[in-house]
């Protein structure tokens, strides 16, 4: 998926309020195919548990907890 498409689907994410802070440091993101945890560790890297992320080292979920985190910074 190409960057831009990523952001703009974790921009939608958080608009229809699927992205759940669950403590300091990891949130629930409800996408399409599942429900999966991201995890941001002291540094502010995150970390998913989606296939894609597994495989590709970024997704949708993971940018959406980035976006928010940085607007609520
Ligand atoms: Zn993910």
């Amino acid at each position: 998926m190409p960057i831009d498409k990523m952001i703009e689907k974790a921009q939608k994410l958080l608009n229809d309020r699927r992205v759940e802070q669950i403590s300091h440091s990891t949130w629930n993101v409800i996408g399409d195919h599942g429900t999966y945890t991201v995890a941001m560790d002291y540094k502010g890297k995150v970390a998913c548990n989606c296939p894609g992320f597994q495989s590709k080292g970024r997704c949708s979920h993971s940018a959406a907890v980035v976006i928010l985190t940085k607007i609520h910074r």
